[in-house]
């Protein structure tokens, strides 16, 4: 394999020069070497994170790629208004508790911090930033292809999370409108709407977040497919976990976190009925160049709106090895793919959480010894779904 070489972070030449043979032929040079590694770890968020801890405690030989600039996952990026004490919560990752005690830190800057020092705590191999373009299947290895090179592992645990995959649906007349379309994942805060008029689409917890602030300084309208799921009952973790394993075992998509946990009537949440900012209509028929348009020719006037339709897994480079199943999900057994028993995923499905992801992380380095003991060979198919 020939490459013009590519820019190196700094960290990942000096973990990898040993690895790395280049040939200098005038100006350029080119990689004539794939760097070996048992495990490749795709992402550095919480799931990740977990995955490198148990690998490198038992002596694994493993890289972590991230295609981020810094530490935090997904994290990094929410919403500078979300502070830690209005998150859902945050666990723990192995061995190192999160110690922040003050509630009103954004999120984003409280589990960057933390993510930083554990990676430097538990000197965890990470690399960035590098994304990950593809995973092919190599014979005896997958191999890994990103923005710093390849990597032939045994195995490889993916763990890239959603944040990178925002949901935009389609409607009628969205090219036609004037004002301004944004994602969950564009949203910084509502003090940049004051004073206009946001219509929020989508009925998850992300929607009602979004409508509790905004409402604050700007008029809104929440729009929904379904009525929203408010309930007074606390989530029952270990049903809406067992709802979410039983649909990737059948190979659908995961679906959304509020169809498996409900919206939780919170004090905040109350309030916001009484102020009528939680009355919600259906979605709109189409959109038009100053608002929306519903079948009965209602209309209603906007400036902004704000998707707040959700994220899907991130795993466009995984397509190469054609995994999906006709239901549009990858088959998933515990947390190891079941037509390419050397790739787990982690963070996804059930163990999309952060407590999931700890126990996930964890299961997956305990499957992935069994298969290191054996000899390397290629495994595609071999592995019924059990
Ligand atoms: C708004 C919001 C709030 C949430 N609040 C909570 C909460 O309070 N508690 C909770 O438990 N869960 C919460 N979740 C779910 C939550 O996102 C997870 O718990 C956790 O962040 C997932 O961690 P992860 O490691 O799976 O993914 P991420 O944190 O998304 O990490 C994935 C990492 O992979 C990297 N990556 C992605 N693609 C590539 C690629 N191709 N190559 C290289 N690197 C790549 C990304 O840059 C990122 O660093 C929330 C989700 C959302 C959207």
């Amino acid at each position: 394999m020939r490459r013009t070489r590519p820019a190196y972070p700094e960290k990942l030449e000096k973990w990898h020069r040993p690895l790395l043979r280049w040939e200098e032929s005038g100006s350029a040079a080119v990689l004539l070497d794939v760097r070996h590694s048992d495990v490749v770890v795709i992402g550095a968020g919480q799931a990740g994170l977990t995955s490198s801890y148990h690998l490198r405690r038992t002596g694994v030989d493993h890289v972590v790629l991230d295609r981020s600039d810094g530490p935090g996952g997904a994290w990094r990026h929410r919403w500078p208004s979300l502070r830690l004490g209005g998150v859902h919560g945050i666990h723990d990752l192995p061995d190192s508790p999160l110690r922040e005690t003050d509630g009103a830190r954004p999120a984003a800057e409280v589990v960057s911090e933390y993510f930083e020092r554990y990676e430097s705590e538990m000197r965890l191999p990470v690399l960035r930033p590098v994304k990950v373009h593809a995973v092919r299947d190599g014979g005896a290895r997958l191999l890994v292809e990103s923005s710093a090179g390849t990597w032939a592992a045994r195995a490889v645990i993916n763990a890239t999370g959603t944040w990178e995959n925002p949901f935009w649906p389609h409607y009628p007349g969205q090219r036609r409108f004037t004002g301004r379309q944004l994602h969950t994942a564009d949203y910084r805060g509502p003090a940049e709407f004051r004073g206009q008029h946001v219509i929020v689409v989508g009925g998850g917890i992300s929607a009602v977040e979004h409508l509790l602030e905004i409402s604050e300084v700007a008029g809104t309208t929440w729009v929904t497919r379904r009525p929203p799921p408010f309930t007074d009952t606390p989530v029952d973790g270990r049903a809406a976990v067992a709802e979410v394993e039983r649909r990737v075992r059948a190979g659908l998509p995961p679906g959304s976190v509020v169809s498996a946990t409900g919206l939780p009537n919170t004090g905040a949440v109350r309030a916001a009925w009484e102020r009528g900012v939680l009355t919600r209509l259906p979605m709109f028929e189409r959109i038009t160049a100053d608002g929306v348009e519903w079948a009965d020719g209602r209309t209603q006037r906007a400036d902004v709106i704000l998707w707040a339709t959700g994220f899907r897994p991130a795993l466009a480079h995984l397509a190469p090895l054609h995994l999906r199943e006709p239901g549009g999900g990858i088959r998933v057994a515990g947390t190891r793919a079941v037509a390419e028993p050397r790739l787990h995923l982690v963070g996804y499905g059930p163990s999309a959480s952060t407590i999931g992801a700890n126990r996930a992380g964890r299961a997956a380095v305990h499957e992935i010894h069994a298969l290191l003991r054996e000899p390397e060979r290629s495994l595609k198919g071999t592995c019924p779904g059990t």
